[in-house]
């Protein structure tokens, strides 16, 4: 019970204060509240947005289908004005490619997201220096590896963006790919 709270948390859930005594774990995430219950003969069970985090978290590992529940908080629209301007400046800079398959971005600016070279969680900061723009996948490929397991997944994606274009289809540059689908 202890994996699934730390689960929870991680995918984002705010822990909220036990309304009663038989709540083990009651939180508030993108769609809604959930609460896991412990009662007298020690069974445990779970109401709300807690049944489809249960149903998630068994399932882990053979479905790499985010749940529903850990959805991006919406954006101030002071801080989403700040990051078009920020995105329309890499446009410029970088053109309109992923920084890492080299596909063609969304064009939607809303949906070319900023990627950290220099991971947050590796202190790096918002400094434009340290910016590039990808799409929504590859962004969640990324996530929080190392500035040179970064270099490493570009060099892949970006082998098989050629690879595929240019016959001959070689099924070793997908072979090699396959190491990074989570
Ligand atoms: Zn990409």
């Amino acid at each position: 019970m202890k994996a699934f709270q730390n689960w929870l948390l991680n995918n984002n859930v705010e822990k909220l204060a036990a309304v009663n005594h038989y709540e083990v774990f009651r939180f508030r995430c993108a769609i809604g509240i959930g609460v896991i219950y412990k009662d007298r003969l020690g069974n445990h069970s779970c109401t709300g947005a807690a049944v489809s985090a249960a149903m998630h978290f068994i399932g882990q590992g053979r479905s790499n289908v985010r749940w529903e529940g850990n959805a991006p908080k919406p954006r101030s629209s002071k801080s989403e004005r700040k990051r078009l301007a920020l995105v329309r400046t890499l446009l410029e800079r970088d053109g309109d490619r992923c920084f890492y398959c080299g596909e063609a971005l969304p064009t939607d600016d809303k949906a070319k997201t900023l990627e950290h070279l220099l991971s947050r969680g590796h202190g790096g900061d918002d400094n434009i220096n340290n910016l590039v723009l990808t799409d929504q996948p590859c962004n969640s490929l990324a996530a929080n590896l190392s500035i040179a397991e970064k270099v490493a997944l570009r060099d892949r994606l970006r082998r098989r963006h050629w690879a595929l274009r240019e016959a001959p289809f070689r099924f070793s540059d997908l072979n090699d790919d396959t190491l990074y689908i989570v």
